[in-house]
């Protein structure tokens, strides 16, 4: 047999079929080129879903007419010059792939000017050879038709699916362009129906609000974590904007939690996972948050030079990436999450509830005090100082932390079971055991972190018999174990030997411990924390020593609604079910018919 060199033409088929897979590919990388080419409004037309037509039109600088050919030729392109270039990458392409390998599987047509030319360019392709040129008249920007996908690849054409599938592929594609592109129109027209279109205000709840809806939107609390740029940027040199739903808003799975990294929609189970840590014990086992993330990171930090069409990059620090994240939504949560709401007409954050609240605030803070109550109360209590030491870093980052209860005055209590309670907005009813649940959770987890790890030595060392992933993790994250107690050395063969345990788990068979432990390590959490946890949130519900049907006096209940106030998170036992139900004044009045007269 002899070795051939292949035909341009064969290469470039083959190279096409990593990077087009279906319409949806076609339209991310032609997405990309006219965000590239600096669009600020962008249009995407499919017909058949895509199969037969897809066009996308855009308002770009363009392709000079003597270039229009040339773009079309494999790993031509006007974004890198040289390695060096790739260093730093800031545009969503760079390979001088798309264009090759799009036409090479098609039906394609281009009609381009550039912004400094008077008369356009048309140029015709049929798989990947040109089939005619022309100049014409065309408005400034390019617009690609793309028709009869794969029909020179039959063996793909035969593995696309339904037309619906592959229309909802399009439309989630331009949904996360439109959101990390607010201040692009885009367009989507499928079938000759309208199906989104954004109004390109820069603004991201403008957007949010086109593909979610209103409903959804007015449940979701901004987001913001501005990245450190003192010369020690090292420090933080992650941003964050976004928007995060209350914990109100929530799925079964994790499919709405969006990310972005500079621009570019991600996959990522560990920052998916940072954004449902930041929701730890707010949200109920098996449920996950909605939210829009967008990072971002100076570009010698990130890598995307990973795939061409798989959604993934690699990070130069991926903890500090995670860490900045997280923080970022739970500061938001901590800050800004109201207690649930029995009033079900304005909903929290919706556009007119800043200002409601402020006229409430208000009007019943001249209310109480003509009546001579008084709504700040004074001694916070012991457990004021306490309070402050969990995640230290909140209190580094957020000095001024708002309250995220307001100060409330005990009224009573119901079926010996919940706490009435006023406070400057209203009424809370307040769940006595849940709250107790959470007071205890935190004191105890700010208790943990003052402690040092303790292991506890076997009386003899055991083996154990792992996999080869397994003991490449022992190997690799052999520091991060021994931190939390575990002292294990690879024996030889598929065997570890284990000589010490955590005493947090010291009762539980080594063996197994180790495994749970590793378990952790691959879902991107420390050893044992998840165990850890989970015992304690076990150990809190045992000790709340505050049950329903207890009869509380005034004083126990003042004390515990005290102690209640200096949590970060009072709205929601450790297992995520509420504390407390707020009716608001608003809602009182309006329920007695008096809002008019106030
Ligand atoms: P890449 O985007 O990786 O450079 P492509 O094959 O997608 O490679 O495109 C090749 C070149 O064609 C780009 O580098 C750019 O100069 C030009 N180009 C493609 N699409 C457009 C567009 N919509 N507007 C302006 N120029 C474009
Ligand atoms: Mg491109």
């Amino acid at each position: 047999m002899t070795i051939n060199i292949l035909p341009p033409d064969v290469a470039t088929q083959i190279a096409a079929g990593e990077v087009i897979e279906r319409p949806a590919s076609v339209v991310k990388e032609l997405v990309e080129n006219a965000l590239d080419a600096g669009a600020t409004s962008i249009t995407v037309e499919l017909e058949q879903g895509g199969k037969r037509l897809l066009r996308i039109s855009d308002n770009g600088w363009g392709i000079a007419s003597d270039q229009v050919e040339l773009a079309f030729h494999r790993h031509a392109t006007s974004k890198i010059t040289s390695v060096h270039d790739l260093d730093r990458i800031e545009t969503l392409g760079f390979r001088g792939e798309a264009l090759a390998s799009v036409a090479s599987v098609s039906r394609t047509s281009v009609i381009t000017r550039a912004s400094y030319e008077t008369m356009g360019t048309r140029l015709q392709l049929e798989a990947g050879m040109v089939t005619g040129q022309e100049v014409i008249g065309s408005p400034q920007g390019t617009i690609i038709t793309v028709e009869n996908l794969f029909f020179n690849v039959p063996a793909r054409l035969k593995f696309l699916k339904k037309e619906a599938t592959e229309r909802k592929h399009v439309s989630a594609l331009i949904s996360r362009y439109a959101m990390a592109y607010p201040h692009v129109r885009f367009r989507l027209v499928m079938e000759g129906r309208e199906a989104l279109q954004t109004p390109g205000s820069s603004d991201l709840r403008d957007v949010l609000i086109q593909v979610y809806g209103i409903e959804t939107v007015s449940q979701m609390i901004p987001v913001e974590l501005i990245p450190d740029s003192t010369p020690r940027a090292d420090l933080h040199p992650v941003g964050v904007i976004g928007y995060a739903g209350l914990p109100g808003l929530n799925r079964s799975n994790r499919s709405q939690i969006t990310l972005f990294v500079n621009g570019r929609w991600i996959q990522d189970s560990s920052l998916t996972y940072a954004v449902v840590q930041a929701y730890h014990t707010m949200l109920m086992v098996g449920r996950y948050p909605v939210a829009v993330a967008m990072l971002t990171i100076p570009p010698e930090e990130v890598d995307v030079n990973v795939h061409p069409a798989k959604s993934e990059v690699r990070f130069r620090r991926p903890d500090v990436v995670f860490s900045g994240l997280q923080r970022a939504v739970r500061h938001a949560l901590v800050d800004q999450a109201p207690p649930p709401s029995l009033d079900t007409g304005v909903r929290w954050g919706s556009p007119d509830w800043a200002a409601r609240r402020e006229r409430l605030t208000q009007v019943t803070g001249d209310r109480l005090s003509q009546l001579g109550l008084n709504v700040e109360m004074d001694d916070p209590g012991q457990y004021g100082q306490q309070a402050a030491a969990p995640e230290e870093d909140f209190q580094e980052q957020a000095p001024k932390r708002k309250r995220s209860l307001p100060m409330l005055r005990v009224i009573g209590q119901v079926g010996a079971t919940y706490i009435v309670a006023e406070g400057p907005q209203g009424l809370y009813l307040i769940d006595q055991h849940a709250a107790h649940e959470r007071i205890l959770y935190e004191q105890f987890m700010a208790e943990r972190q003052g402690q040092a790890v303790v292991s506890q030595e076997l009386l003899e060392p055991i083996t154990v018999d792992l996999s080869p992933e397994h003991l490449a993790l022992i190997e690799e994250n052999a520091e991060d174990l021994y931190a939390v107690g575990f002292q294990v050395e690879l024996f030889g063969g598929n065997t570890a030997r284990l000589r010490a345990l955590p005493a947090l788990v010291a009762q539980a068979d080594p063996a197994d411990a180790l495994m749970a432990a590793l378990g952790d390590i691959e879902c991107g959490e420390m050893p044992t924390e998840a165990t850890a946890e989970e015992k304690l949130i076990s150990r809190v519900c045992k000790q709340a020593a505050i049950k329903a049907g207890q009869v509380l006096s005034t004083s126990e209940m003042q004390a515990l609604i005290r102690q209640l106030e200096q949590c970060q998170a009072p709205q929601t036992c450790p297992h995520g079910r509420p504390t407390m139900l707020h009716i608001s004044a608003d809602q009182l009045a309006k329920e007695f018919g008096r809002l008019g007269a106030i």
